[in-house]
């Protein structure tokens, strides 16, 4: 097997799993991420199927489930909060809306940074300012100054990756669901109980209330709206557009509003899937969201960017040609992504309905989910693929744990 001295860029989800993974086979693995520090925040995300697997063979999953928001399913409420419709996370077996492993973005972040901390070197407020691909390796030049080669280059920087803007310019394609989706904390209230609660407002107007594992609550605000531009604002002119389109909504709302100001940790950007014709070129090399983003709605983007992450770090041990690598990385994870990148351009107005009739029949549909009619009418919607990858077994030491 051919050691490397790889770079990766991002420290959130895919890029401390490939660092894991790389770091096991004896590769030289350096982590750079452009937050000057940990950045703590994020909304509730999932690790299911496939990922889920991965997370045993890191030896994480008991560490993962300790970490979990303990939420019981989801409950759809009006304005007065009454109980329009409940999933339970046993529905689907687990594999629902609300999946068996909900877990803070931040909190997932840490576990998988402190799981490869002792081989990897990570450096926090850096990033790449210009690379440029040589015959034996890409020389990087970085923000804070410094030079170095590597024989390779990852880039696991998320849905707006700067450096794939560099290496791909604009082969990047997004597909947008013309939709906003804003994620904070905001203080616990008396209500916010093991539950999720789901309160949609004509206009297509959402708002959701999750219980978390640090006595906080996480607040999601969405509205639907084809991309402007919102995203870039200053974050003050982002509290203000969010109070503007939520003004006047009933339920917890004002609750929600008046929270916003002094959140830590707003997450606010438009809902868009990242689609590219390739995932490599030469000696740099996507992965998780950099490369196929499913987005929030498909449920699956820390599924794939662990799955991704592992692949990749299997296949550059198995293959001493990077292209080859990169040619079976792509070959292995483009069904998954097609099939998880298969949501109905639509799905935003099916699950935020735009007048009350409408949000009525969704709730009457959704109280039928789980019977033998629906259900499977509904999976499509309410329960992803997520096991749709047989992940091949590598020669790569890690810390296996089996289910519980
Ligand atoms: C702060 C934050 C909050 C999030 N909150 C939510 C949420 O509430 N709900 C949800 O569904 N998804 C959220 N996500 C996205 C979710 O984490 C991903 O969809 C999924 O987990 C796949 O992870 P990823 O590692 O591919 O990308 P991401 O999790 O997006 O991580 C990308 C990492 O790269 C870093 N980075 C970006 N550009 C550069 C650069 N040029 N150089 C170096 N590092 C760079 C980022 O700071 C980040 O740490 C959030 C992501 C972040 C970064």
């Amino acid at each position: 097997m051919k050691q490397r001295k790889i770079l990766i860029t991002g420290a959130s989800v895919a890029g401390p799993t490939l660092a894991y993974w790389l770091a096991r086979q004896g590769m030289d693995v350096t982590v750079v991420e452009r937050a000057a520090e940990f950045r703590d925040g994020g909304q509730t995300i999932d690790v299911r199927g496939a990922g889920k697997i991965v997370a045993q063979r890191m030896g994480l999953e008991s560490a993962i489930r300790a970490k979990t928001t303990h939420e019981h399913g989801i409950t759809f409420v009006d304005e007065r909060n009454r109980t329009k419709a409940q999933i339970g996370v046993e529905a689907y077996d687990g594999n629902g809306p609300i999946a068996e492993l909900e877990i803070l973005r931040g909190e997932l972040a840490k576990l998988l940074i402190e799981h490869s901390r002792d081989k990897v070197e990570y450096r926090f407020g850096d990033s790449i300012a210009a690379l440029e691909e040589q015959a034996d390796g890409v020389q990087v030049r970085f923000e804070q100054g410094s030079v170095a080669m590597f024989d390779l280059v990852i880039a696991a920087e998320g849905v707006g990756s700067h450096t794939r803007k560099l290496v791909f310019g604009d082969e990047v394609k997004r597909r947008s669901f013309d939709l906003y989706t804003a994620y904070f904390t905001i203080p616990r209230g008396p209500g916010d109980a093991h539950q999720m609660r789901w309160f949609n407002a004509p206009g297509g107007l959402c708002v959701c209330l999750r219980p978390d594992n640090l006595g906080t609550t996480r607040a999601l605000l969405s509205f639907q709206e084809p991309p402007r531009g919102y995203e870039k604002l200053p974050l003050a002119q982002q509290k203000q557009l969010l109070k503007e389109k939520f003004k006047g909504l009933g339920w917890e709302t004002p609750r929600i509003l008046a929270a916003l100001d002094d959140t830590p940790d707003l997450y606010f950007d438009q809902i868009s899937q990242v689609k590219m014709a390739r995932w490599s070129k030469g000696r740099i090399a996507l992965v998780g969201d950099a490369a196929y983003c499913a987005s929030p709605i498909s449920g699956m983007g820390t599924s794939l960017g662990m799955c991704g992450a592992y692949v990749l770090a299997g296949e550059l041990g198995r293959h001493d040609s990077h292209t080859e690598a990169f040619a079976a990385y792509e070959k292995i994870m483009r069904p998954y992504v097609d099939q998880a990148q298969d949501v109905p351009t639509f799905a935003p107005r099916l699950a935020s309905p735009h007048s009350r009739t409408g949000i009525a029949i969704g709730h009457a549909l959704l109280r039928m989910a789980d019977t033998p009619i629906f259900k499977p009418l509904l999976a499509k919607f309410l329960a992803p693929k997520a096991d749709a990858l047989a992940l091949p077994e590598y020669q790569m030491a890690g810390a296996s744990e089996r289910a519980a």
